[in-house]
């Protein structure tokens, strides 16, 4: 058998979010990570987007396994549309297994989907891969990265992290398996972008907790936490915080109550029970004695901090002397809409904090320096940057070559790349699709970039709806053209306009012409309202025909 082995970012590389990468020697698949990615700004209507895993599921039958670094999102949101079409066993630690659990309980593949606990300094074989786990601090417990031994070689896949000294969970970044790694010798090290253009070191988590003591003293009212439902060591931090403060906390929102209970049962959040109160109470105590914790921090529409800051959520509102921490920072692309969400809680009354003012937040990911500890100690013989946008990955890049990297063994590749090792060698194989699958409520891959332009058009320039009653025999018209419209122009002052139109589809109509009338009048139509108004509206044309 040759010892080729082969690498393939399916997602991540390139971008931030849906994290996935493929590891290919002769007939066997081993997949890391099965993220999803938020939507960006124009994609209007698009909840996430998910990997496109035509390739594994094409290879159903070489995938050996599923191994899932840590529980964000952006690492575990896709299982349950991956797991619809691969067989194979997902491993996993506790609480990244308790997380991949309640989603796959939701899609109704619990039964069918193995999930194997494994812990951090535990290794298991899968195929011909040898999977060694080892502790990553993060902002979230029980984050892994990976050593895998395959008979091309050893590849060290970093997962998610940072060097913190003084971790939320006191249990940092082993530094002795990475130490160790480096002298077996390391083929390939796949590692976490993120922060590539942030000089230093990131700061601990232990910042934060100084921070909140300073909000809980100063706030007045009711206090809420909004941060992500994955980040189980801020939910420590302000359970922490409110016991301080003697405050009483509720988790609001499904996927903050399953992941708090979730992490509780397993023992990844130290939350005694007389501290937790259901939300229902919370809202009927004195609000000095409350923080409750929900979702939202991206500017969500439909999370509990987006409907609050427009009024629309049903539960309570935000009240007058509502102190609201966002405690996170937007993801790159989400800026504009987290920045009009604190605008309208600070309108209906709440205080604000964000990361701007206080550092209720900390990255969880690797500065530029932690970036070259980490390579200087697992000494790899080639670099794959992953994690990041393509900027990240050429920051990536710069740095490990500061250190002493030749450039010709470092791959800066985007999703579907394959980078292949023969004997120690690396090359570029051609590339396989990695784009995006568009996930539009539980319309899955049916929505493509045609519907995201038809959207698009709709959003600028409306539409106009054209019906004309016509003779069935002769073709004239029986009655005036019907016109509406919705978003194009504003009807009573468009008089002109409207009535200008009504006479250019009475001259189409009285000409003779080829085709069908209606694509014919959509055409005349679209030309005439955008040399008027510079606006192309959708236009659908409906003739009924009678005698
Ligand atoms: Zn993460
Ligand atoms: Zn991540």
């Amino acid at each position: 058998m040759s010892k080729t082995i082969k690498i393939i970012p399916l997602g991540g590389a390139g971008e931030i979010g849906k994290n996935m990468t493929v590891i290919e020697y002769g007939e066997n698949m081993l997949v890391i990570d099965s993220g999803i990615m938020f939507p960006e700004n124009d994609m209007l209507g698009i909840d996430y987007i998910i990997p496109d895993f035509n390739y594994l599921r094409e290879n159903r039958s070489r995938v050996r396994g599923v191994v899932i670094t840590h529980g964000h999102e952006d690492h575990t949101g896709a299982i349950n549309h991956l797991m619809e079409d691969i067989d194979a066993p997902v491993y996993a630690t506790g609480l990244t297994c308790g997380l991949l659990e309640v989603k796959l309980n939701r899609a109704g593949l619990a039964d069918k989907v193995k999930l194997v606990t494994i812990n951090a300094g535990d290794s298991v074989q899968i195929g011909p891969f040898g999977v060694e786990l080892f502790h990553v601090c993060h902002s979230i417990p029980d984050a892994v990265g990976l050593g895998i031994t395959t008979p091309a070689g050893l590849i060290v896949h970093s997962g998610d992290y940072k060097f913190d000294h003084t971790p939320v969970d006191n249990w940092p970044t082993d530094f002795g398996k990475l130490a160790e790694f480096g002298s077996r010798g390391v083929l390939a090290l796949l590692a976490d972008s993120t922060n590539a253009d942030e000089p230093g070191w990131t700061p601990s988590e232990a910042v934060i907790d100084p921070a909140f003591d300073r909000v809980f003293e100063e706030a007045k009212g009711r206090i809420l936490v909004g941060s992500f439902a994955s980040l189980i060591s801020r939910m420590q931090q302000v359970a922490h915080a409110a016991e301080r403060h003697g405050r009483q906390l509720a988790f609001v929102g499904r996927s903050m109550v399953d992941n708090a209970r979730m992490a509780r049962k397993l023992g990844y959040l130290d939350v005694p029970d007389e501290l937790i109160v259901d939300i229902n109470q919370a809202l009927k105590m004195r609000p000095s004695k409350v923080v409750l914790m929900c979702t939202g921090t991206q500017g969500e529409p439909y999370s509990i901090l987006g409907r609050l800051s427009q009024g629309t959520n049903r539960q309570f509102d935000i009240q007058k002397g509502d102190t609201v921490v966002l405690s996170s920072t937007p993801i790159p692309g989400n800026e504009e809409l987290v920045h009009r969400t604190i605008n309208r809680l600070f309108q209906r009354g709440a205080n604000v904090i964000y990361d701007a003012i206080a550092p209720v937040h900390v990255s969880g990911h690797a500065s530029q320096e932690e970036m070259k500890l980490l390579l200087q100690v697992v000494r790899p013989e080639h670099l794959i940057p992953i994690h990041g946008e393509l900027r990240h990955l050429m920051q990536h890049s710069v740095l490990a070559q500061e250190i002493g990297l030749p450039k010709h063994n470092i791959a800066v590749v985007e999703n579907g790349t394959i980078v292949s090792f023969n004997e120690g060698e690396m090359a570029i194989e051609g590339r396989i699709p990695g784009g995006y699958i568009f996930v539009d409520g539980s319309v899955v891959g049916d929505v493509g970039p045609r519907v995201l332009r038809e959207r698009e058009a709709l959003a600028r320039d409306g539409v106009a709806i054209i019906h004309l009653m016509l003779d069935c025999d002769e073709g004239n018209l029986l009655e005036e053209p019907d016109i509406i419209t919705r978003g194009f122009v504003f009807t009573e002052d468009a008089g002109d306009l409207l009535s200008d139109a009504r006479s250019l589809i009475r001259e189409i109509v009285s000409q003779p012409f080829d085709g069908t009338l209606e694509r014919r009048v959509e055409e005349e139509l679209s030309k005439f309202f955008y040399t008027q108004t510079r606006r192309r509206p959708m236009i659908f044309v409906f003739a009924s025909r009678s005698n």
